[in-house]
């Protein structure tokens, strides 16, 4: 794919608490509301971009990024969310980018290979190279200059949060809460590397991949995708994940290529 710079970065999460602030920060804010959803157009630190809620799920989110990129004109996507640990080094708290993407519950077999998307020859889409790479270097950021200011000792104490690892690799998709140890178990033996579960990102893997869109998919891990899985998720959700969303977005923002000086 040419890597060519961002003319308009669409900003998508599924939950109002991993986007918040970011609407807050806009310059020049504009909303449209079309299908059920909200963009706000505007300039996220030098950059134009178009935020929006695509809500819960890969069908709600691939309809979310085909209107960014075919109402709005967005050139590049970023998925910014919480998601479940995949893996036991993978701890609440750490930040996985995903390298590429399954949707876990596609099974057209035996006429096509577990897990590929009919017709695309693809079960593993991958991400933007370039675009993880910069994520990968803001969230890097976040993590060593922002993350013990703006993560209060109270929250790194309930959440036995230490200093946050970025992991990179494989994300699955599907449209279930990952909430029994069997089921995280199951997921785990069926796609090795597997480092998050959540239940958009290769949603919008696909359409990015259909359109010709670079785009990237970045998670704030905020349960083990266990039995206590849902109490977790919402306490981190609420307390947590939408600080690191805005710090890594401002980064990431801050150091793009192409931003007017
Ligand atoms: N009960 C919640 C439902 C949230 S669904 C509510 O009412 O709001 C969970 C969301 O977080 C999805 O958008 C998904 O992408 C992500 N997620 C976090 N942990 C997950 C897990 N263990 N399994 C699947 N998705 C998870």
């Amino acid at each position: 794919m040419i890597n060519h710079p961002i003319t308009r970065l669409g900003i998508i999460s599924a939950l109002h608490e991993e986007q918040e602030g970011l609407v807050q920060a806009m310059q020049g804010a504009a909303t449209v509301a079309h299908g059920m959803r909200d963009y706000t157009m505007g300039q996220l630190w030098g950059i134009d971009a178009v935020c929006v809620l695509s809500r819960i799920g890969k069908v709600a989110a691939a309809m979310t990024a085909i209107m960014l990129v075919e109402k709005f004109g967005v050139t590049h996507i970023l998925f910014t969310g919480v998601a479940g640990s995949g893996d036991a080094l993978v701890r609440v708290g750490d930040i996985v980018i995903g390298e590429a993407l399954v949707q876990h519950d596609m099974d057209a077999s035996p006429l096509f290979p577990r897990y590929e998307v009919p017709l695309t020859g693809i079960a593993r889409f991958p991400s933007d190279s370039r675009l993880s790479g910069q994520l990968a270097g803001a969230a890097r950021g976040f993590v060593d200059s922002d993350f013990m200011e703006v993560i209060g000792k109270e929250e790194r104490h309930d959440f036995r949060l230490g200093q946050p690892t970025v992991h990179r690799g494989l994300i699955a998709s599907g449209d279930q809460f990952v909430s029994s140890r069997a089921h995280i178990e199951r997921l785990k033996v069926a796609h090795p590397g597997l480092l998050a579960v959540e239940m958009e990102g290769a949603a919008v893997a696909q359409v990015c991949f259909e359109l010709g869109v670079p785009f990237a998919v970045i998670r704030t891990i905020s349960d083990n995708a266990n039995e206590d899985a849902a109490t977790d998720f919402m306490r981190f959700v609420k307390s947590v994940a939408a600080r690191y969303a805005f710090h890594i977005v401002r980064r990431f923002c801050q150091d793009a290529p192409g931003r007017p000086d």
